[in-house]
């Protein structure tokens, strides 16, 4: 990353009659990175990537590459590429014309273009021999890197990602996130990528955006956002998570309705008189053994126990609700559905939002 902003977003409002789907957004992605904006359907993650590619117009705002605007040049001219979730493919051409077809477009002569088209099936690891395969004979791994080869054949600034793995089955799509983080790695090129799948986003970006509601709740590094997010849509987003009321009186004690507070228990991130949500995450809730000592503590009755291969999520009854517990597979608690037992963090492992909304 090189730190200087490649493509930056001032102001970007998007209307559809009376519905703001963008409201007022900035944004600044920097040149090299691997970029990620996550938010749930409906958030606007489409529109802002139409927007982008020059597929659809802003209602106001401005678009900037490397400092020149864009946003009212044509999509056709600006240098930008997108890979859809339904690839595009010609699917009566051979994968090398699918993949020469940016280079035809350019009026590139044949054998430069062959040359081209062999260099890319090269970098996207599939055999050169497939340069004559038809598309319909190549599987959806296949189709998806021949799509890869073909957008990187433009020669874009900047490459946007649609979904492009949300059709395809589980084993199939986490071999394709490496594949995607490694030739993001090898290109040096500026991926923009849109996705449901925070796993996705965690395994795959240098910083990742949370959509809602048309605005950026939150654009940080994926651990920024998993351990220390700035609203309880963040957290409850970015996988399971325990929040609970808190608050500290005049002289900084705390205290909750639900939780036990050890003595002498302080938050440095909650002032005198504030209130917000504490948060841990159920992979550092401990079960506590009797006599074992925790800042926080709680108990409840064993509600459910899931197994999540390596892992065991355990559900605690409380009288604020359930309370998440994860532990690994070889740690699974001697414990019955209906037992109460007890749970305890350490102020340490946890993170503090104020302003409980
Ligand atoms: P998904 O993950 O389901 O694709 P998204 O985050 O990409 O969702 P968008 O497709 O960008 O969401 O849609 C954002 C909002 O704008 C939605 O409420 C949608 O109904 C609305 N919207 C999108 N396109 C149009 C349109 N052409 N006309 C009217 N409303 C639209």
């Amino acid at each position: 990353m090189s730190g200087q902003a490649l493509l930056r977003l001032q102001s970007i409002v998007k209307k559809f009659g009376d519905f703001t789907a963008l409201d007022n957004i900035d944004l600044e992605i920097n040149e090299g990175e691997f970029f990620t904006i996550v938010g749930p359907s409906g958030s606007g993650k489409s529109t802002l990537i139409r927007l982008l590619v020059g597929m659809d117009d802003v209602t106001s705002g401005q678009i900037l590459l490397n400092g020149d605007r864009i946003d009212q040049t044509p999509a056709n001219l600006r240098p930008t590429c997108m890979v859809f979730q339904s690839l595009a493919l010609f699917p009566h051409m051979s994968v090398g014309q699918n993949i020469e077809f940016p280079l035809k477009l350019r009026k590139e002569d044949p054998s430069a273009r062959r040359t081209r088209a062999l260099e890319l099936l090269d970098l996207l690891r599939l055999p050169r021999d497939y340069y004559d395969k038809r598309i319909s004979q190549c599987s959806g791994g296949e189709r998806q890197r021949v799509a890869l080869a073909r957008a990187l054949a433009f020669d874009p600034e900047i490459l946007f990602f649609d979904e492009p793995l949300s059709a395809l089955d589980y084993r199939l799509r986490k071999t394709l996130e490496k594949e995607l983080k490694d030739l993001h790695a090898r290109t040096g090129k500026t991926f923009v990528y849109i996705t449901h799948s925070l796993e996705e986003a965690m395994v795959m970006s240098d910083r990742i955006a949370i959509m809602k509601d048309g605005r950026f709740e939150q654009i940080a590094v994926a651990d920024e956002i998993y351990g220390r997010p700035v609203s309880r849509f963040v957290a409850e987003f970015m996988g399971e998570v325990n929040l609970f009321e808190l608050s500290a009186d005049g002289s900084g004690a705390l205290s909750s309705d639900i939780l036990t507070i050890r003595e002498g228990t302080r938050l440095d991130a909650l002032a005198q008189g504030q209130h917000g949500l504490l948060m841990v995450r159920p992979e550092y809730v401990r079960f506590a053994a009797p006599g074992e000592n925790y800042d926080f503590t709680l108990s409840g009755k064993l509600h459910g126990e899931y197994a999540l291969g390596s892992r065991i999520q355990y559900e605690l009854e409380t009288p604020s609700g359930m309370v998440t517990v994860e532990k690994l597979r070889e740690d699974r608690l001697n414990a019955h559905e209906g037992d109460t037992v007890a749970v305890g963090f350490n102020a340490d492992v946890t993170h503090f939002i104020g302003d409980a909304a």
